[in-house]
């Protein structure tokens, strides 16, 4: 089953898409063997309103730490496309939250993951909620995580 492009909110108020390239980079990196370790980047795209267009999902680098159950993901690397990116887009194309592999079929976000998400929400210049996305064997997990109060699921939209 392929993974999906259009998500919302259930309310339909808010709107994600992700771009066919964003899409690939996750099908390629989808723990399907028992050895493969988890594989994580940073989430790019453009801010239209309350919807959300992911252009670009960046690729574990050299620096990050990779386990079968944990992915550390170290700035550096991910960092510098971010700021390539921007400038180039003249600011259309920034940061919009981060993205990681689970070994699951129908992932759930594990509480490492909901405090490293809280802790990047609350670090936002712009202040809007961090995009979070868990990459699994079927199907994406998406929540946007706000710096104060409760995170928002999103459902994909067919
Ligand atoms: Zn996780």
């Amino acid at each position: 089953m392929p993974l999906m492009n259009s998500w919302g909110t259930i309310d339909r108020r808010t709107l994600l898409h992700f771009s066919d390239a964003a899409i690939e980079t996750f099908s390629q990196h989808i723990q399907f063997q028992d050895n493969d370790n988890e594989a994580g980047g940073i989430l790019l795209g453009s801010v239209h309103g309350p919807h959300m267009l992911v252009d670009q999902a960046t690729v574990p680098t050299e620096y990050d730490k990779r386990f079968r159950c944990l992915f550390e993901r170290m700035p550096v690397g991910h960092e510098t496309i971010a700021i390539n990116r921007w400038t180039t887009s003249k600011g259309t194309i920034r940061y919009l939250g981060e993205w990681h592999t689970h070994p699951e079929d129908n992932p759930s976000p594990s509480s490492i993951d909901r405090a490293e998400w809280y802790q990047l929400a609350v670090k936002r210049r712009d202040k809007r909620p961090l995009l979070a996305v868990i990459v699994g064997r079927k199907s994406l997990y998406i929540e946007y995580v706000p710096s104060s109060g409760p995170s928002i699921l999103l459902s994909p939209i067919s």
